[in-house]
């Protein structure tokens, strides 16, 4: 199908949520994405964070597809090897209790806020349901994690929201201090803000925050939605922060391309959730667990995570070293990097060097986003710098 014929099909069958840029992609390779008309891209997104092994690797196809032609789907009344095997790794590599698996990171943040006000109500009682997040956060768009996200742009046109949420700036040690009062059963943060411009938390600020939490018994919920499954050079970003969470959620990454969450739990949070009181019935399905089995195989080969650290540091140096006056500062960890621009809307950057062949995302206001796939080259890396490079010289 051409990609008018592609479009109009959209326009006529599809609700119109989303301001989608003028390509249709048929298939990738590695880093790469190829459109209806034949045209390569190097792609700096990994679809928001998702392909984190890149497109078709061959290890990751076999695992799902050794599982596609076996067992597709049973129900969780039953067991199944797939994601008892994954729930066995992840805890092992996050040094979390326990997993609860579901479809996305939304329904991984519902249900962490779920085993939060649980945990509480089953130790004292009602009023202790209020979850405090930060401000320019994004926790994802079901009706209780799109009020846990601290934009306020966000809340609107769905009234009424649900109630028991609060919202303090990032890394403002005292605004958390005031709000962790008698009312509030969890804290959660993202280590970087993916979303809402890729803003890491400072060091200081997590462990004042792990510290108060553990005093008040507040949960402290990570989500690594976007930051985990080696995002930031560890397999988990709170790890690089080295506190322990009650509970880490996450998604994207994980499944590599097929839709997969997961809520990890300690030993505090483990027995919160009893038969009857939380279920998904897609999660744990046995190909995304197996796709996910895959990507972990590849996650921890030997020196994987120490390269991506490296990768992510080099691409942040060589940016850094341009001293260009459209790049105003490089931040975040890992492959996990952001671009704040000076005088330039990050939408049209993003259109602009998408017509050069490479693809990236923005993030708040004016950033630019670089997401690649855990697995692409130094020379894939060259080639995409030497892209943005040529295009920022411009300005
Ligand atoms: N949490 C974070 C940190 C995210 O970045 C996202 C998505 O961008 C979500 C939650 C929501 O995830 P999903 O779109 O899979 O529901």
């Amino acid at each position: 199908m051409d990609f008018l014929t592609i479009k109009e099909l959209d326009k006529n069958n599809a609700i119109q949520n989303y301001g989608r840029y003028d390509v249709a992609f048929t298939y990738g390779e590695g880093s790469y994405l190829y459109d209806s008309e034949g045209k390569e891209y190097l792609d700096f997104s990994s679809g928001i964070g998702v392909a984190s092994v890149g497109y078709s690797d061959p290890h990751w196809v076999k695992s799902v597809c050794d599982q596609v032609s076996r067992l597709a789907h049973v129900s969780n009344l039953y067991y199944t090897e797939p994601y008892v095997r994954l729930a066995e790794r992840l805890t092992a590599l996050s040094g979390m209790k326990a997993v609860f698996f579901g479809n996305s990171g939304a329904e991984a943040n519902e249900g962490a806020i779920k085993i939060a006000r649980k945990y509480s109500y089953d130790k004292y009682g009602k009023g202790r349901g209020t979850i405090i997040t930060l401000f320019q956060s994004f926790h994802g768009r079901t009706m209780t994690t799109l009020t846990a996200t601290g934009q306020p742009s966000l809340h609107q046109h769905f009234f009424p929201f649900p109630k028991g949420h609060k919202y303090i700036m990032a890394n403002d040690q005292s605004a958390l201090e005031e709000a962790m009062t008698e009312d509030v059963c969890a804290v959660m943060v993202e280590g970087i803000q993916g979303e809402g411009g890729v803003i890491p938390l400072e060091d200081v600020y997590v462990h004042k925050l792990a510290k108060l939490a553990e005093e008040k018994d507040i949960l402290l919920i990570f989500d690594e939605v976007q930051t985990g499954n080696g995002r930031t050079g560890s397999m988990y970003c709170y790890q690089g922060y080295e506190v322990k969470p009650n509970i880490v959620t996450t998604a994207k990454g994980l499944g590599g391309g097929l839709p997969i969450g997961a809520i990890l739990t300690d030993e505090k949070c483990s027995c919160v959730l009893t038969p009857g009181t939380h279920g998904s019935t897609f999660g744990a399905n046995p190909i995304c667990c197996s796709a996910a089995n895959g990507v972990l195989d590849i996650l921890t080969r030997p020196g994987f995570l120490d390269e991506v650290k490296k990768k992510g540091d080099r691409m942040k140096n060589v940016i850094r070293s341009w001293e260009l006056p459209a790049i105003k500062e490089v931040r975040g960890k890992g492959l996990m990097l952001g671009v704040q621009l000076e005088g330039l809307s990050p939408k049209e950057a993003a259109a602009d060097l998408l017509k050069k062949g490479l693809v990236v995302l923005t993030a708040g206001q004016d950033v630019l986003r670089l997401l690649p796939p855990l697995t692409i080259t130094e020379e894939e890396i060259k080639q995409g710098l030497n892209i943005l490079h040529d295009y920022f010289c411009r300005f």
